[in-house]
């Protein structure tokens, strides 16, 4: 395989998506390049909408199409915002209202765990028998405030008791070793790549 779309416009993701295959030699498209349009996401589980979108780009651009669908799951929050982590305060998206939002949800509240999750889905072509599906999670904890510049989305607020950082501070060299998306691109190309 040569050349992959990656099935997201999300400029984070796709940012840490051709720092993390540049060392692979595939050539990495965006969906946004090929001028295809973004996927519908009507589905309640994570690895329901990335098939969607993986499918769909595939079919649009007649290329492999790695498609990543990933949220944030608060469990005091019984696991929400979810698949609605993009969309948390509505439309149109907005990173700053999420994290506002959140930070409103978690108010008192004590038990502030929370996770990262990312399911990779990779087909070969649209209507390929056998995607590739891939898991990562990452866990940590809401923190009480926002902190950080880095990374994007639920980053100033994800807190890492473990490294003493939010995931917003660390640099990209860490976030592509320890995230989620990290985690389920490194099974995914062992599963590529058999030993
Ligand atoms: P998707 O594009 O529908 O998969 O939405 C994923 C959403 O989950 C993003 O817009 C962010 O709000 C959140 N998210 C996923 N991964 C990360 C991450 O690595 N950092 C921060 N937020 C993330």
């Amino acid at each position: 395989m040569q050349k992959l779309v990656i099935a997201s416009n999300n400029p984070g993701k796709l940012r840490e998506f051709q720092r993390m295959l540049a060392p692979l030699g595939i050539e990495v498209l965006t969906q946004s390049q090929l001028g295809i349009a973004e996927a519908e996401e009507p589905h309640c589980t994570f690895v329901e909408n990335a098939l969607a979108k993986a499918r769909h780009v595939s079919s649009a651009s007649g290329l492999p199409a790695l498609a990543d669908d990933s949220g944030i799951c608060v469990a005091a929050l019984h696991g929400a915002p979810g698949v609605l982590s993009a969309r948390f305060a509505g439309e149109p998206k907005s990173d700053a209202r999420n994290n506002e939002k959140l930070l409103q949800a978690m108010h008192g509240i004590a038990d502030r765990r929370a996770h990262y999750y990312c399911v990779l889905v990779l087909v070969q072509q649209a209507d390929d028998p056998q995607p590739l599906i891939a898991e990562g999670e990452w866990h940590g904890e809401i923190a009480h405030e926002e902190r950080g510049d880095g990374g994007f989305g639920y980053d100033p607020l994800f807190w890492l008791p473990a490294l003493g950082k939010m995931s917003a501070e660390l640099s990209h060299d860490e976030k592509a070793q320890l995230s989620h998306r990290a985690q389920a691109l490194k099974v995914l190309l062992q599963r590529l790549q058999p030993a």
